[in-house]
């Protein structure tokens, strides 16, 4: 399985772009940001997009992706799958005629946006490929992910603090190849990241013990303001097991 990093940040900084990452070229996993990391080709291919919450950092690229599919002849919509309330958000939080146009009935001809409910901790098909969604533990209703092509797959977190139900999914999956997961601020802001529902080093530092043994463990999300100082005390808490997300790497599981 092919992942590619579009945006490793939980934000935007100058470089840093919000979290998105491409699958086997045809599934986004959030959109955080698209259009400034793919070109129009790259955007038209394109299927589905697995979105973790309709915070901004992990959909505002599907707002210009959508206008390019619009705009550049898409043959085919994309398809916005999540959990029930994270789809429903879209409609009404996002692509809802006010935020941005209603691409779900635009152009009314062949509109490029549906929607699709994925079933709550029911591994189903997406594409080319199976995922899991499995709710965890942020501000508003936010899905994580097992995401598997038959052979090997991965585990990610969308945006949460500490969570349970997911890592014990995790434990049964054959062929895991890695666990992504988000972390937002410094060991300093415990407090904000409790309140917004985030991980800190030293939270992720504890969740370490929920996951399945000696699987690499990839960061993604750290806020840019807070990138340097986060990123050191991430160097720091786990050896060789944890590591960042690079931006603009391509990952073969
Ligand atoms: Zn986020
Ligand atoms: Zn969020």
């Amino acid at each position: 399985m092919k992942l590619r990093v579009l945006g490793a940040y939980g934000g935007e900084g100058l470089g840093q772009r919000s979290a998105a990452f491409l699958l086997n070229d045809h599934t986004l996993l959030d959109g955080g940001t698209v259009s400034g990391a793919l070109s129009v080709p790259e955007q038209l291919d394109i299927e589905h997009a697995l979105v973790s919450h309709c915070h901004l950092d992990h959909v505002a690229g599907l707002g210009f992706l959508t206008e390019t599919l619009a705009c550049c002849g898409s043959e085919r919509p994309v398809t916005i799958a999540s959990l029930e309330p994270v789809v429903d958000a879209m409609k009404s939080a996002v692509f809802n005629n006010v935020l941005w146009p209603d691409f779900s009935t635009i152009p009314p001809a062949a509109p490029v946006v549906r929607y699709r409910t994925l079933t709550e901790e029911v591994e189903q098909r997406l594409g080319d490929l199976w995922v899991t969604p499995i709710a965890v533990s942020h501000t508003v209703p936010t899905a994580g992910f097992i995401v598997h092509d038959g052979d090997v797959g991965f585990v990610y977190s969308g945006d949460t603090g500490p969570t349970d139900t997911l890592w014990k999914a995790a434990r049964g999956v054959k062929g895991l190849r890695a666990v992504i997961i988000e972390c937002a601020f410094p060991n300093r802001l415990r407090t904000l990241a409790d309140i917004a529902k985030h991980m800190t080093p030293e939270l992720i530092l504890r969740e370490l013990d929920k996951l399945p043994p000696d699987v690499p463990v990839l960061i993604y999300h750290v806020k840019p303001q807070f990138f340097e100082e986060t990123a050191a005390e991430l160097h720091r808490i786990a050896g060789h097991r944890v590591s960042l997300l690079e931006q603009d790497k391509t990952y073969i599981f």
